[in-house]
């Protein structure tokens, strides 16, 4: 992402997540381009900043990027 100005952007490591959570967040994606939900991504990079935390890959149709925004509970 290039438009995201002053904040503050944190790479994580998706593959840390458990495989069945993986396969869900590959598999539950809308794409922007193609106008259609659960096409899939690949090439699967997860990020933060300081009020949200997302994936961003490529969708499996047309190749475009794809994001999906992840809600999180914050349970400790
Ligand atoms: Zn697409």
């Amino acid at each position: 992402m290039t438009d995201l100005l002053d904040e503050k952007v944190i790479e994580r490591d998706f593959f840390a997540r458990p495989v069945e959570e993986q396969g869900d967040f590959l598999a539950q994606t809308w794409c922007n381009h193609c106008m259609e939900v659960d096409l899939g991504m690949t090439n699967p990079k997860e990020f933060e900043s300081e009020d949200r935390v997302w994936i961003e890959g490529d969708c499996v149709k047309c190749g475009n990027s794809t994001v999906t925004e992840i809600v999180e509970d914050d349970e400790e």
